[in-house]
């Protein structure tokens, strides 16, 4: 789970690293009161888990707070990399001599930590990352061992840090290591004109695997970040957002993963993955069939079932009664085989509806999904 970066400053601050004074609102009105609060000025940032939102528009300096509010309405509902805008942080200006970038993330790969630095931080990091990468330092770090200030003085010489940043380098490993992260990064570790280092943005992504220790993330910002995902785990479903336009819906994760490659091969790309089950009722089809269907990115459905202990005429039921409650507006594709296929696909032909047709094949049930997406 990706946090806010109000959230990563907030741990930052825990952890001894130095970070603005600032506050979150959801208000233009309130956005003008922090900035009075925190001195006139103010920089407001768009609160979304998606990079780049300085280049976006997202990061505004209001001179003062008339227009940290102008600034504020300006943010708050803008959409960043298909992120919507509900809350923006106001910070206490920094005045920046130099950026500069640090992080670590987890290199599965390589079983260990990875400790990642530039001298030349800033909105530019990848583009400096892709141009020339010996401007990026990488230096695994043995997790048993950590970030020592050794280890950090290391990293501090290899990139060409300041020498205060071993002090920060040293916290933001305890950042990862208490907080169960993933990855904490911080873009820019600015240097004020007094030779400060201050985190002025910071990036963590929690283990979920650990969750139940980091309690205080429960409730709100636990569970997934996009809306569907989070509106499936709501009903129990077993789903998955990508970003193709065949919304696909299946009995058993594997069934449902080959169902992905086949619309795949058909020239199509599947807009989820959901997995109704083993043992799966008329009513879990009806809430997965309602979810699918409410993504607008689905042109066409396909649904792909080999009856095993969920025998094709449940499902077949919970079609039926999903059309009674979700008003169908896409074309819907249904293969029904194995347990009780055949009494299945006669319940579909006894309620006829125009956008619902059945495939015999997985192959050419894929194909028709695939090609009634694309016709759409
Ligand atoms: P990002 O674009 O999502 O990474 O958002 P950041 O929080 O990193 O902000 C983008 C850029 O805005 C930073 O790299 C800084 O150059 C600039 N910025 C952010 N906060 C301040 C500040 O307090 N003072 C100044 N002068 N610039 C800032
Ligand atoms: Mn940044």
């Amino acid at each position: 789970m990706d946090l806010y970066e109000h959230q990563a400053r907030e741990l930052f601050a825990e952890h001894g690293i130095a970070v603005p004074r600032a506050e979150v609102t959801d208000s233009p009105k309130e956005a003008r009161e922090i900035a009075r609060r925190l001195g006139g000025r103010a920089v407001v940032k768009a609160q979304v888990k998606t990079g780049g939102r300085g280049k976006a528009g997202g990061v505004g300096l209001a001179a003062d707070p008339a227009a940290a509010e102008l600034t504020a309405r300006r943010i708050l509902g803008m959409d960043i990399n298909g992120h919507t805008v509900r809350t923006v942080m106001l910070a206490q200006p920094v005045d920046i001599e130099s950026e500069f970038y640090v992080s670590y993330v987890l290199d599965r790969g390589a079983g260990c930590f990875l400790a990642i630095a530039s001298a030349e931080g800033g909105t530019e990091i990848e583009e400096v990352a892709a141009r020339r990468p010996d401007a990026v330092t990488r230096i695994p770090i043995d997790p048993a061992q950590g970030v020592t200030p050794a280890k950090a003085g290391e990293i501090v010489a290899a990139a060409g840090l300041p020498s205060q940043a071993v002090d920060v380098l040293v916290r933001l490993w305890r950042v990862l290591v208490r907080e169960d992260a993933l990855l904490v990064e911080v873009n820019p570790l600015a240097r004020t004109p007094q030779d400060r280092l201050i985190a002025l943005d910071g990036k963590v992504t929690l283990d979920d695997n650990a969750s139940f220790r980091q309690a205080r993330w429960g409730g709100t910002a636990a569970g997934p970040d996009d809306p569907l995902e989070a509106a499936a785990a709501a009903k129990g479903l077993h789903y998955v957002k990508l970003d193709g336009e065949v919304g696909v819906i299946g009995n058993g994760a594997g069934l449902v993963m080959s169902t992905l490659d086949v619309v795949a091969g058909c020239g199509a790309r599947p807009a989820d993955f959901l997995d109704i089950g083993g043992g799966a009722s008329a009513g879990v089809m009806a809430d997965g069939l309602a979810l699918v269907l409410s993504d607008p990115a689905v042109k066409s459905v396909l649904v792909n079932i080999f009856g095993g202990i969920t025998a094709c005429d449940a499902v077949a039921e919970g079609i039926v009664r999903a059309l009674d409650t979700v008003r169908l507006t896409k074309p819907l594709v249904v293969r029904l085989d194995g347990n009780n296929a055949a009494r299945g696909r006669a319940i579909l032909d006894e309620h006829p509806h125009p956008l619902v047709e059945q495939a015999t094949t997985m192959d050419s049930a894929a194909r028709r999904a695939a090609r009634l997406a694309t016709a759409a």
